[in-house]
């Protein structure tokens, strides 16, 4: 294909990794982001996981169970807030509907397959690009409090192995034996699912190394500071990006990777109303002694432990909310407590805690949207990775660059 001019919009994990497939292609891209720098929205303070054998849909008849127990407030892990807005409204009957056992495994399938593809194009990143971002290949422990919650996963693992994915049932001494800090762990833990193959790696430093390795060797643009607020067409054609704060930016294609925030873009790419913003807390510290090196995620409280260099990280909370939702401290607060009760030890440095929320940009299938607005020839959308975005992100840009090649 012919060397083009393309803007990548939204310099988050998904954003940087579309632009380096297309650099790779030849083009020349221009990557675009209103903050000052990549890697500051959803991307920023996420629980490192490079989570390639989870891929669980979000909707799923588990989780259809316990809604009466979210919606009347009894799960401390996930807050409802109730709204009229149709947007709201229709995002939630399709979310409902995806619940059923089949829907939610036919969506899960196709996120491992994804999540199959991100594996093999970070191997090939890892081998050409020399990139720090603190990655390790950690493996992952889901803790289950009861022997019901452990037994229920017996036919997901079975399903996992037959794709050919790494992934054990083990006893709380044989998850203890992989991971020792499990000694120190307050919580009930009756057994473990163990991913062996899944690995961690700090998100926004990928966004700003693998930036900087695009302007060095690629000789892409960055323009950051600068907020996108729509495309100039010619026709039907796509023919400029604009801005709240400067002048149109002519382009042959662009690719909207805006994250939750390509809900602000729905004018242009009315695809983006299938996402809904689910917020979600991280706190992150320096890594004291007894700090679990295998990523730990203790599933009746729905928080993921991480160890990231000399820091680790616990996030968790699903916050559904109206839009434009901000920063609770009183939801920070409730996320660290509960992460103290069950390994008090690794707070002892609580002066230095580092306090953050992000919005997960969440499809109702959770499967992210890839693909060319039906409204503006030359324009394409990466979006809705929910959940999962740091692991699908290398990912969706390799589908999204083979869309744009044909
Ligand atoms: C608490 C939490 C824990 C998580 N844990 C994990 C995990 O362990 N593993 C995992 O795989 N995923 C995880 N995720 C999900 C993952 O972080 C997201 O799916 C991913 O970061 C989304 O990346 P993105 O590039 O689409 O969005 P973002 O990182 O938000 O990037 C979008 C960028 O677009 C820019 N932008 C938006 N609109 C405009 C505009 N109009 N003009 C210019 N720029 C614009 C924004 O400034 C932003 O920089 C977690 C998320 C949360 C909240």
């Amino acid at each position: 294909m012919s060397r083009r001019r393309i803007a990548v919009i939204g310099a988050g994990v998904v954003g940087v990794s579309t632009a380096y497939g297309l650099a790779r292609q030849g083009h020349d891209v221009i990557l675009v982001d209103a903050r000052a720098e990549p890697g500051r929205g959803a991307s920023a303070g996420n629980a490192a996981q490079l989570s390639y054998a989870y891929g669980d849909a979000m909707a799923s008849p588990a989780l259809l169970r316990h809604l009466p127990a979210i919606a009347l407030g009894r799960d401390p892990a996930f807050r409802v807030t109730w709204s009229l807005d149709p947007h709201f409204l229709i995002w939630g009957v399709r979310f409902l509907a995806n619940a059923g056992s089949a829907r939610w495994w036919s969506n899960t399938a196709h996120i491992l397959d994804l999540a199959e593809v991100s594996r093999r194009e970070m191997a090939s990143l890892l081998a050409e690009v020399d990139l720090s971002f603190s990655y390790r290949m950690a493996g992952k422990l889901h803790l289950y409090a009861s022997a019901a919650g452990l037994d229920a996963m017996r036919p997901t693992v079975q399903r996992k192995r037959e794709r050919g994915l790494a992934q054990n049932l083990l006893s709380r001494a044989e998850a203890t034996l992989i991971e020792p800090a499990l000694e120190a762990f307050e919580g009930a833990v009756i057994g473990a699912v163990h991913t062996p193959q899944d690995a961690v790696g700090d998100c926004a430093e990928y966004c700003r190394g693998l930036t900087a390795h695009l302007v060095r060797h690629y000789g892409i643009t960055t323009l950051f500071d600068h907020t996108v607020t729509g495309f100039a067409r010619k026709g039907r054609r796509l023919h400029a990006v604009q801005f709240r704060d400067r002048d149109a930016l002519p382009v042959d294609l662009a690719v909207v990777a805006a994250g939750p925030q390509a809900l602000n873009l729905l004018r242009d790419l009315p695809e983006a109303q299938a996402i809904w913003p689910v917020r979600g807390y991280s706190l992150t510290l320096p890594a004291p002694a007894g700090t679990p090196s295998v990523s730990l995620t203790d599933v009746s409280r729905k928080l993921a432990f991480a160890r990231i260099g000399d820091r680790f990280r616990v996030a968790g909370l699903a916050d559904i909310a109206p839009r434009g939702g901000r920063f609770d401290e009183a939801r920070c607060e409730a996320l660290e407590k509960t992460a103290r009760s069950v390994f008090p030890h690794l707070f002892n440095h609580t002066s230095e805690v580092c306090r953050w929320s992000g919005e997960r940009p969440m499809t109702p299938s959770s499967r992210p949207l890839i693909g060319r607005s039906r409204l503006t020839a030359g324009l394409y959308y990466n979006i809705g990775h929910g959940m999962l975005g740091w692991t699908l992100a290398l990912g969706t840009a390799r589908r999204l660059v083979d869309m744009i090649a044909e």
